[in-house]
């Protein structure tokens, strides 16, 4: 009989849990924080040299360990935090699996250092890889210190998949920015390379949103309370003028705990569909309490998700809360800002809050709100319908008329324009045939073509902003502006740090500039963050084009001109791949005249 099976050593089991909890320095960070939360710190300070890969320490000024429980906290499974069975029903710490520790030393040179409250003296451990080294007596305030060196030194395969230190910091930013917002309570300092990059005091949530998503977004915030008898909500969202192209501004917490969850998102997009546009996601920080029997919180080893007892109870309470305040609309100076909507699900509710986020976007300024100020088209263009439908929220960009083009034959400009259906599409004759154009495919195909040319060329129109703006950014975009700077300058943006995570955007491709450039800049960070290295941006170069290309041109419901539409044949017959949009739809689509006889049935 042959004998396979074998208990594997500790020192294993440890580097296998590592693998779950421990993924990048900012998970390391994030156990910490938590660690240091629990223990009662009213103090908590982070600071990581190259990006945490080289070292990372934090000190708290918890009521930190006995030597006794300091050993045993390397223990696997050692913990303070629960004891019996029953208690995983009811955890109200941040940790409970007792697995943090002795991962993040079995893949490190790490050591802790500890005082109890109450202690003459504190000990220090020093442990290389899991094995313990050294146990000595120190002298220290009364909190816990731990620093973790050489990260993944005996797993070359993980220190591999970290990315550059700038990244590792961007998320290590993202991280304390997400625990911070949790603890207001509780003052933060972290920084990066002995650069500061966060400091902040006790005080409460507002002050604390306004230092992590910025002092002007925070204008920008609504207080929420609700809930049902399942669980109390509160918190702030944006109105829907402030939004972002990712999900890094929606801060969830539950029980105290950020989380990301499948159907807490879907509760907050779900309220937010009317007020918003696909692909834009509110600003919001959002506290949801619950008993803790009502969630189980021990669903992944970094307890970042989980699951509730009664979903739909929470789904439906929390997108009820953030309803209420989106059909109030507070941020309408008018009258209306008092409209009480109670039964949301109503037509009428609905009908309000599309009512109220139009008024909204009446209510900016112009330059980020242009609507088509051309009067009804005349003439020989006979528009089919006049109306015109400006999408909620969305600038509608005007159209692109460029310098006069050189006059030219081909197909397009050779149609003979018929009108525009629905503001939106271009109808012409070509002999016996009916020739629709998509406006937007075909002025974004311009556009794209043109940059793309330009970009070869190695000349893309850059222009100063008249006034130069400010964008507020997450510690990751930050990361990533900074990395990008040059190949972003290549083509045509000039970012400058402005302080913080705050960027000034002091120049723009031209053919965005008076545009909404700062929403195109977030779009391309966010594309950037998911692209990772610099060969990446050569390979993303024609996305982010065609990206540059669909913020400058006509979107939704326009009004077009005859000249206008002459224009724009114009250009797409000095247009390559005209048949289709950047994104492969097409541009036109023809209808023959056997076609409509058929469906008429002439024949
Ligand atoms: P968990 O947090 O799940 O209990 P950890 O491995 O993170 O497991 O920590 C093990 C134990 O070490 C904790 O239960 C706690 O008693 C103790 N501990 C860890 N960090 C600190 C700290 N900063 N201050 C005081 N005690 C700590
Ligand atoms: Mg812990």
């Amino acid at each position: 009989m042959s004998k396979r099976i074998s208990i594997l050593p500790e020192a294993l089991t440890n580097k296998i849990a590592a693998g779950e909890v421990v993924e990048r320095p900012a998970s390391v960070i994030k156990e910490l924080i938590e660690n240091s939360l629990d223990a009662g710190a009213t103090e908590v300070s982070i600071a990581i040299t190259a990006g945490g890969r080289r070292k990372i320490c934090v000190t708290d000024n918890g009521h930190g360990m006995s030597r006794e429980d300091a050993l045993l906290s390397f223990e696997r499974h050692a913990t303070s935090k629960i004891s019996v069975d029953s208690d995983l029903e009811n955890i109200t710490t941040l940790g409970f699996r007792g697995e943090a520790l002795p991962s993040i030393a079995s893949v490190s040179r790490f050591s802790l250092a500890t005082r109890e409250t109450g202690s003459p003296e504190g000990t220090e451990i020093i442990i290389e890889g899991g094995k313990v080294r050294d146990v000595r007596a120190c002298g220290m305030p009364t909190g816990t210190v731990i620093s973790v060196e050489q990260i993944f030194f005996n797993l070359p395969a993980r220190l591999k998949f970290l990315k550059s230190a700038e990244t590792e910091a961007g998320h290590v930013g993202d991280v304390v920015a997400r625990m911070a917002v949790s603890r207001p309570d509780v003052a933060f300092t972290c920084t990066s390379d002995d650069r500061e990059l966060l400091r902040l005091q006790q005080s409460d949530l507002k002050r604390r949103l306004s230092q992590v998503v910025g002092r002007e977004s925070v204008q920008h915030l609504y207080p929420i309370a609700g809930g049902g008898e399942c669980a109390t909500i509160s918190g702030f969202i944006s109105a829907p003028s402030l939004v972002r192209s990712g999900t890094e501004s929606i801060y969830t917490y539950i029980n105290g705990r950020f989380i990301r969850d499948k159907v807490v998102q879907h509760a907050v997009m779900q309220a937010y569909r009317s007020v918003i546009d696909r692909g834009r996601y509110p600003v919001v920080a959002l506290f949801i309490e619950l008993p803790p029997g009502e969630v189980d919180v021990n669903v992944h080893p970094t307890k970042h998700e989980v699951r509730f007892r009664r979903q739909s109870v929470v789904h439906d309470a929390l997108q009820k809360a953030i309803e209420d305040v989106l059909s109030r609309s507070p941020w309408l100076p008018s009258p209306s800002a008092t409209i009480t909507v109670t039964k949301e699900t109503t037509g009428q509710a609905y009908r309000e809050r599309i009512a109220a986020a139009a008024q909204a976007t009446l209510a900016m300024p112009p330059r980020e709100r242009s609507f088509p100020e051309q009067s009804p088209v005349k003439g020989e263009v006979a528009a089919v319908t006049s109306s015109s439908r400006p999408s909620l929220c969305e600038p509608v960009a005007h159209f692109q008329t460029e310098a006069p083009q050189p006059q030219s034959t081909g197909y397009f400009s050779s149609l003979a324009v018929i009108g525009q259906f629905h503001s939106e599409y271009i109808l012409c004759q070509a002999d016996s045939e009916l020739v629709i154009i998509d406006q937007h495919a075909a002025s974004e195909r311009v556009a794209y073509q043109r940059l793309k040319q330009q970009c070869q060329a190695g000349n893309i129109e850059s222009q100063r902003l008249l006034f130069p703006e400010t964008v507020e950014l997450s510690f990751s975009e930050v990361a990533v502006a900074v990395k990008f700077n040059a190949d972003l300058a290549g083509i045509g943006f000039e970012l400058e740090p402005f302080g913080g995570t705050t960027v000034m955007v002091s120049a723009a491709p031209r053919i965005v500039a008076r545009k909404n450039p700062l929403l195109l800049i977030r779009d391309i960070l966010a594309d950037l963050i998911s692209f990772g290295t610099s060969a990446a941006f050569t390979e993303a170069l024609d996305s982010l084009l065609s990206r540059i290309a669909c913020h400058s041109v006509i979107r939704g419901a326009h009004l077009l001109d005859n000249r206008q539409i002459k224009e724009l044949l114009q250009q797409m017959d000095q247009t390559d791949f005209a048949a289709s949009c950047p994104h492969g739809r097409p541009v036109s689509h023809v209808v023959t005249l056997a076609e409509l006889q058929k469906i008429f049935k002439r024949t």
